[in-house]
């Protein structure tokens, strides 16, 4: 080497960036370039002489005296290696050694040359990238949704737990699958196969282009179905817009599939029910006072499709004179938030006349912000036939059915009222019971039917002579009661004795006529009904006795 090279060689080691040091083979300092010296905070005339263990971190100690037996040893002729030195300010330096060992003529160990780089800054930035690295995991694991990476060649990099739980996977295995093993096990929606080439992913993989909240349906591994909702996002190079991978993010939306196909389901039901139960509903909106039927409320009136106006005064028209003010009040109660719903019975006019008795219903389906009703819906329901019966069964318990005169129970209801009404008024109140003569040998000679239809003659002759005030009543098998209000005992004996008269003319099958036997009393005050019918029976018994086909009235008390 000549004198300029050797110069060269002398200027290169004084200005490399990389710290230069030339060690004995024991490791003492033998020469130190300024990068060096700079990386430990020691000057050139501190080190040199000095171990290097003097300026390791303790705990590297060992490690690199080992390294540097096996360099004297010859097993190794050089080694690469990380450690940390003590900085002369007192913190710690993690360099990377290139260490060699140079040997002499008789190939024995002569010197140590160690190239050191510091390498703190790109420690701390790979320790910043793990910590992140584990931060990011934790979360995709703890995520609520589940979360895949798939790479360009659809296998699966990265899986959390929830993936694996939503797609009946044990966890870490999805890892080793990719979007072909799902190929043939989803649907679309609407229930059709859902191919391989239209999963999200595979859509962001083929376009580049995010994929938000789409459904599909699968069936996993253990064969049970699930509904899962999936957007996916495009992961590019930094920098670029090169696709590397595909986010996709998922939850299982089976329950909620579920929940919204039952809800559907059930109204579908509730709207087959409601044709079939011919419910009329109704719609009303306050604010356009429009009132919309369906077409069943519209039928039941008599109308067809949409004849009738939708407003509320036409519809108001509708209802029977005597029902609209109780309509109004009604509603008004629902509306004033006295009653929690709205309800009354309604005669509705039909487009034919005639009036049909409706079951109205509703209650507000919406408020504005101040809580004040805007929309009104309900039902209408054909009650004719409740309200027929009703009727019927009032009459029942009221009249009798082969003469349709009043029954022994309603008119002694009605004597129980009379009799307050004389004790009020001071009024009189006449009582007439008469029982038909021999009306057994009606039966027996010309039969039951006869004997029915003498029964009926004797009423009808009853409710022709009566005043609109008075009452008839069937009192027991041929007896019968008729009340007399403000009518006196004389009174109610000569309308008595008109009625035996007129009974000659109620003829039996052979042409005989009738006769009966008549117990008149009228009220004496402070009596029951069952006194003065009791007092009316002895009259009507004492007739029979003496003679029947008369009228026997109490004398002067
Ligand atoms: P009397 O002059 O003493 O009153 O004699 P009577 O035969 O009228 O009296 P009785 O009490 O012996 O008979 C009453 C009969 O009325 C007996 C019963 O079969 C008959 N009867 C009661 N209810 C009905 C009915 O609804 N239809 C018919 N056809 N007969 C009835
Ligand atoms: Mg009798
Ligand atoms: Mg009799």
């Amino acid at each position: 080497m000549n004198p300029g090279e050797v110069g060269r060689l002398a200027r290169a080691f004084e200005h490399s960036a990389a710290g230069i040091a030339l060690q004995s083979p024991a490791g003492r300092w033998l020469e130190v370039n300024p990068a060096f010296c700079a990386l430990v905070g020691y000057s050139r005339e501190e080190l040199i002489g000095n171990s290097f263990t003097a300026i390791t971190h303790a705990d590297d100690v060992q490690r690199s005296l080992e390294q540097l037996g096996r360099l004297n040893r010859k097993e190794i002729s050089s080694f690469r290696f990380d450690k940390r030195y003590l900085h002369a300010n007192g913190r710690e330096v993690w360099v990377r050694l290139d260490v060699s060992m140079v040997l002499d003529d008789q190939d024995r160990p002569e010197l140590i040359i160690t190239q050191a780089n510091d390498i703190t800054a790109s420690r701390q930035i790979r320790e910043q990238l793990a910590e992140n690295e584990a931060r990011l995991s934790s979360i995709i694991r703890s995520m609520a949704e589940g979360v895949i990476a798939i790479e360009k060649d659809g296998s699966f990099s990265v899986a959390n737990q929830r993936a694996a739980h939503i797609l009946g996977a044990v966890p870490h295995a999805l890892e080793s699958l990719s979007l072909s093993d799902f190929e043939s096990d989803c649907w679309r929606l609407d229930g059709t196969p859902m191919s391989l080439e239209e999963f999200p992913a595979s859509v962001t993989l083929a376009t580049g282009r995010p994929q938000r909240e789409v459904v599909m349906g699968m069936e996993r591994p253990d064969g049970r179905q699930v509904w899962i909702e999936i957007s996916t996002e495009p992961v590019h190079a930094e920098g670029t817009e090169e696709l590397i991978s595909v986010v996709a993010t998922f939850s299982d939306i089976t329950a909620r599939i579920s929940t919204e196909r039952a809800l559907r389901e059930s109204e579908e039901r509730l709207s087959l029910a409601v044709e079939g139960a011919k419910l009329g509903m109704w719609d009303w909106h306050l604010d356009t006072r429009e009132l919309s039927f369906n077409g069943i409320a519209e039928r039941m009136l008599g109308y067809g499709r949409n004849e009738v106006e939708s407003s509320l005064k036409s519809v108001r028209a509708l209802a029977h004179p005597d029902d609209e003010d109780r309509l109004v009040d009604e509603m008004e109660a629902h509306l004033s938030g006295a009653r929690p719903f709205f309800e009354t019975d309604v005669r509705m006019r039909r487009k034919s006349g005639g009036y049909i008795w409706t079951n109205i219903r509703g209650r507000v389906t919406e408020r504005d912000p101040h809580d004040r009703p805007l929309r009104v819906t309900g039902m209408l329901i054909d009650i004719s036939q409740r309200k027929d019966l009703e009727a019927r069964l009032n009459e029942l318990a009221t009249t009798d059915e082969l003469t349709g005169l009043l029954n022994r129970r309603h008119a002694t209801e009605v004597l129980r009222l009379e009799i307050d009404r004389a004790r009020r008024n001071g009024g009189s109140l006449g009582l007439v019971l008469l029982d038909i003569d021999h009306f057994k040998q009606v039966n027996d000679r010309f039969g039951h039917d006869a004997g029915d239809k003498v029964l009926a003659d004797v009423a009808e002759l009853l409710l022709s002579r009566l005043r609109k005030t008075d009452f008839a009543a069937r009192w027991g098998g041929e007896e019968f009661a008729i009340i007399l209000p403000a009518t006196d005992r004389e009174g109610g004996s000569t309308f008595a004795a008109e009625l035996l008269g007129r009974m000659q003319e109620i003829r039996t099958p052979d042409g005989n006529g009738v006769s009966a036997s008549f117990g008149v009393v009228d009220y004496r005050g402070d009596e029951s009904p069952s006194e003065l019918v009791k007092r009316a029976d002895r009259l009507m018994y004492k007739a029979k006795h003496e003679g029947r086909a008369r009228v026997e009235v109490e004398s002067q008390a």
